[in-house]
């Protein structure tokens, strides 16, 4: 790219980051991954490791055998190639290769407040690591579940995925992935121009491709396109996205990239104003139970008191009743035993 390219690539960055509803740029690149050409060598794969100087793989890329099993994209693995059967396992199988699909308008972007992540004017969606603060919004947001953590670096841990080959890109080179493969299942250029490429091979083949291209509507659309002859759904491509971009579903709240960063603080302090009127409001009730559990406790008692002293007056009515009569009791005895004499003292007085 020349230098005028680069400037009108650095003017149009910073359109992109005053606008609302950002649509993408008409005149940026993709990649056309038509997987009927696709034979599943992992060849992509390596080109990506070397690239990137990513860890070697737990199995070698010529290791066919490790497609047996589905595969994400991980830290250390920025795209795979997974194979999928759609008509059975008798009939050959449809290699299908996954990494971040640049979308035109990138959930991943909308819902970094920090502003992480840029749709850049070529097509790549980048990530800048020096602001990232670890929330991990971006992979709740991703609907490709493509951005991945570094969870085994305990120090200083970062989002990682494919890149589109960034800055090869701005050195006028291919990704790498696209030059390495050998039957180019995978072509770079204009998005419009693939677009019309893919046209016409749909209409060139009707018998071998759907009539669909992946990635032209799906999510506002993407910078990584797809052809097939087998349903989309079956070869692991969610065909429920629908074709909005995520930042029109999000526009009431967190809405396009730029304005995350002004509405954020106002989606956290509304965030803790609930919760603080959630605590309020708590409290208050723990309150009123309390009160109302000491009116019951204070009912409780004084009916206990009452009931209490009623009992201690009855208890004490009973015993100067016992008292009284027992004085009776003695006094009569003593009568008794003193009878005659008394009698005799009367009479001898
Ligand atoms: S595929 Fe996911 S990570 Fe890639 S640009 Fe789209 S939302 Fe972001
Ligand atoms: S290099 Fe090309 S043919 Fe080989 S797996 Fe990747 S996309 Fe398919």
């Amino acid at each position: 790219m020349g230098a005028a390219g680069v400037v009108g690539a650095t003017s149009r960055t910073a359109r992109a980051a005053s606008n609302k509803q950002f649509k993408g740029y008409a005149d940026s690149n993709a990649v056309l991954h038509d997987m009927t050409r696709c034979i599943g060598c992992r060849r992509c794969e390596a080109a990506c490791n070397t690239v990137n100087e990513l860890p070697a793989p737990e199995q070698p890329f010529d290791d066919l055998k490790v497609m047996e099993a589905w595969r994400r994209t991980t830290a250390r693995t920025y795209t795979v190639v997974n194979q999928f059967f759609p008509d059975g396992d008798t009939l050959p199988p449809v290699f299908v290769k996954k990494q971040c699909n640049h979308c035109l308008e990138p959930a991943c972007a909308s819902a970094c407040f920090v502003k992480a992540f840029t749709k850049t004017p070529e097509g790549a969606v980048i990530y800048n690591a020096d602001v990232c603060v670890g929330c991990r919004y971006c992979m709740v947001a991703c609907p490709f579940d493509i951005p991945a953590y570094e969870y085994h670096k305990a120090l200083d841990p970062k989002i990682m995925k494919c890149t589109m080959c960034h800055p090869r890109i701005l050195e006028g080179k291919l990704p790498g992935c696209v030059e390495a493969c050998p039957t180019e299942a995978l072509v770079y250029g204009k998005r419009d121009e693939l677009i019309r490429v893919a046209r016409d091979r749909i209409h060139t083949f009707p018998d071998r491709y759907l009539d669909h291209i992946y990635g032209e509507h799906e999510m506002g659309g993407t910078s990584w396109l797809y052809l097939s002859g087998a349903p989309f759904e079956a070869l692991g491509l969610r065909e429920d996205l629908g074709n909005k971009a995520a930042g029109e579903y999000t526009s009431g709240a967190l809405g396009a990239v730029p304005i995350v960063i002004g509405l954020w603080p106002v989606l956290l302090t509304g965030i803790y104003a609930i919760n603080k009127r959630k605590e309020k409001i708590a409290a208050e009730e723990r309150a009123a139970a309390v009160s109302e559990a000491v009116d019951h406790a204070e009912v409780q008692a004084e009916g206990r008191l009452k009931a209490a002293l009623e009992k201690a007056e009855q208890d004490k009515a009973a015993a100067i009743e016992r008292e009284f009569k027992k004085a009776l009791e003695a006094e009569a005895k003593a009568r008794l035993a003193s009878g005659g004499s008394e009698t005799g003292d009367g009479e001898k007085a």
